[in-house]
């Protein structure tokens, strides 16, 4: 997990063509951006190419294209005109690119969807080859496909001449060991989401570490029955409760804990609209559906959050999307923008909720990487960190 990785501000630039592999896979609304945070987050990374007087070949996958077939609605077109509005300077972009492309120092070439190419999710080395070839150093920058073993993330890495990992790559994997390898004790993590088949093996893993599990959302449902406490008709996987037995004894066997709630809030319908009812746990009846943590329990939770000096974050802790149902997701949000904790979070809905909730501005670190974040939270090894540190050790060996 901690092996060396050659950064790029270790590498002499001047001059040189750099291929930058981002994460430029926005949410697109016909040919619209909706959201440029992957761009903005890019950015340090291209401002360092350019003031050293690098040349630019930008790679990125844009959504999950047949390869082979080009297709205008997975096009990175629009990404090449918003970017050059963020960078105020113009983009390249690049239909026809993979046997090269001529770029001149302090110039940017936005290349195609590189998943237009057939052998990019195979991780076709002659693919990978011909990536690596574009220009003197490749830079892996997309954190979050770093879980992936395609052309363009591990591939190109293996086969060009010199390979690094860009600024964005580093700071997530520095934000993540800061909370995985020497985090400030008290740990309290923070699980929600629908599903516990989705989190377990992250349950599992961060069990072992965590001084406090806070679990919501569906998740929590799973963890109210295997504690015996009722969940009426709510979303449940029965099949796991013996799962989540386990996962409560490790923790108590640790001296740590998994509080359950005291109240919820349930609905007789999952719909936007539905009556919201606030309940004791006990109260719960057979065609409740609990949707959210009680706002006693929300007050409690934060108090704990207070307690901590490392928080992991991923998942709402109630169906957050529905107003009379984001009570505790907001109340969680707010007290871990308070707390003096460094505080790491990520995911596709808990980003969406820090938004929703405007307090982006006081987590310490949001990663990029929803997927790349989960698996590397669960312990699991990232094939691109894998990639740049035998290309490190391969250095060493030369
Ligand atoms: P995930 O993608 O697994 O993190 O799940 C996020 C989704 O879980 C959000 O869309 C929430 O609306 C949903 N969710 C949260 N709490 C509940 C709940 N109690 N029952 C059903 N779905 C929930």
């Amino acid at each position: 997990m901690n092996r060396p990785i050659v950064r790029m501000t270790d590498l002499p630039l001047q001059n040189k063509v750099l291929v930058i592999r981002e994460d430029f896979n926005v949410p697109l609304d016909a040919s619209h951006i909706t959201s440029d945070a992957r761009l903005i987050a890019a950015l340090p990374t291209i401002h360092l190419a350019l003031q050293n007087k690098a040349a630019v070949v930008l790679l990125s996958h844009l959504g999950r294209p047949v390869e082979g077939l080009w297709q205008e609605s997975l096009s990175l077109a629009p990404v090449a005109l918003r970017l050059s509005e963020l960078l105020q300077q113009p983009v390249r972009f690049e239909r026809d690119w993979l046997n090269g492309v001529s770029v001149n120092p302090g110039e940017i070439v936005l290349c195609e969807n590189i998943r237009f190419n057939v052998g990019e999710t195979a991780n076709d080395p002659s693919l990978a080859k011909k990536l690596a070839a574009l220009g003197d150093i490749y830079v892996m920058d997309a954190f979050a496909t770093a879980h992936r073993a395609s052309a363009s993330t591990t591939g190109a890495v293996h086969h060009a001449a010199q390979t690094c990992a860009g600024l964005l790559f580093m700071q997530e994997l520095e934000a993540l060991s800061q909370a995985l390898i020497a985090p400030v004790r008290p740990i309290l993590v923070i699980v929600g989401g629908a599903k516990i088949s989705t989190k377990l093996q992250l349950l599992a893993q961060l069990s072992d570490t965590a001084d406090l599990i806070l679990v919501g959302g569906g998740i929590l449902n799973t963890f109210m029955a295997a504690s015996g406490l009722p969940i009426g008709a709510s979303l449940v996987e029965r099949n796991l409760i013996p799962e989540a037995t386990a996962i409560i004894k490790k923790l108590h066997v640790r001296g740590a804990s998994i509080p359950m709630p005291t109240d919820v809030v349930v609905a007789k319908q999952f719909a936007r609209g539905a009556i919201a009812t606030i309940k004791p746990v006990a109260d719960v009846a057979d065609d409740d559906l609990i949707l959210d943590i009680g706002p006693d329990t929300a007050a409690a939770w934060a108090l704990l959050i207070h307690t901590a000096n490392t928080i992991i974050w991923n998942g709402p802790v109630g169906v957050f999307e529905f107003p009379h149902f984001a009570h505790g997701t907001r109340i969680i949000a707010t007290a871990i923008a308070e707390s003096h904790a460094f505080s790491l979070a990520g995911g596709g809905d808990t980003i969406a909720a820090i938004e929703k909730f405007g307090v982006t501005r006081h987590i310490s670190y949001i990663s990029t990487g929803g997927g790349a974040f989960l698996e590397y939270l669960e312990g699991k090894t990232l094939p691109a960190v894998a990639a740049l540190q035998d290309a490190y050790k391969a250095i060493c060996r030369n």
